[in-house]
């Protein structure tokens, strides 16, 4: 009997020190993000490896307000603020892939918001360019990326219906809000050879792929979305 109540309590002892240690190493964390790539992601097709990995070993947890941080990997979007959403982490994974990045492009992202599709971005390509047209969620993303160590990510400012010329022709362009209509100047300010990926729409929103040759851009729409409204900037 005494045995077994040692061994109990050994027992008992070891399992809350794992607990602690996963805690402290952040492996808690990285446990739930290999669950939500598995379950969520690449359960429904996606398969770039370089994607996969890169959705595996960002702390999504700390791009959400602390209030939230136990529905970080969850199944859905959350909300970040000044009715702002983080997107959910297939739609992330799903634009991302459809970028086709293979390290060496110069991207611009419309719509920081958290930080988190610049952070997955920074670990695929060159360089990362993303604008944010809240001033609040500019400041606190350009300073959470910087202390994560995202070095090569810049956030500006400003509205993205503009796209950001003074670093254009951009080899990809992610547009993380839906505008009704795709933005002109993003497509000027899209590279030949280039991809953009963007939701467009009003109530129905479709995810698009454009790509643009030396001759003409094709578009091509993958599935229905629903991304918050790219805000008219004055
Ligand atoms: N990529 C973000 C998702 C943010 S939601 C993330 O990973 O968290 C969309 C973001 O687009 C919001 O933060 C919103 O403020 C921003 N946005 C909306 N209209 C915009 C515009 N015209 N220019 C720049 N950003 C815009």
């Amino acid at each position: 009997m005494k045995v077994l109540r040692l061994w109990l309590s050994l027992l008992i002892i070891s399992a809350s020190s794992v607990g602690e240690c996963l805690a402290q190493t952040g492996g808690e964390w990285q446990l739930l993000a290999e669950k939500m790539v598995q379950s969520q992601i690449e359960k429904r097709g996606v398969s770039d490896t370089r994607v996969l990995t890169a959705m595996r070993t960002t702390p999504r947890h700390l791009f959400v307000p602390i209030s939230k941080r136990d529905m970080a990997y969850r199944d859905g979007p959350l909300p970040i603020g000044y009715d702002q959403t983080i997107s959910q982490p297939y739609i992330v994974a799903l634009m991302t892939e459809l970028l086709e990045l293979t390290g060496s492009e110069k991207v611009l992202e419309i719509g920081t918001g958290s930080g988190y599709q610049a952070a997955i971005l920074s670990q695929l390509a060159e360089s990362v360019y993303s604008m944010e047209i809240v001033e609040p969620l500019a400041k606190s993303s350009t300073e959470l990326l910087k202390k994560l160590g995202y070095e090569n990510v810049q956030v500006r400012y400003g509205d993205g219906y503009k796209g950001w010329p003074e670093h254009a022709p951009f080899d990809r362009i992610i547009v993380t809000a839906a505008p009704e209509e795709i933005p002109q100047d993003l497509v000027e300010q899209l590279a030949i050879g280039g991809r953009m990926v963007l939701p467009v729409g009003k109530h129905y929103q479709e995810l698009v792929v454009l790509t643009k040759n030396a001759r003409k851009v094709t578009r091509k729409d993958i599935i229905p979305v629903r991304f918050v409204p790219m805000i008219k900037g004055k």
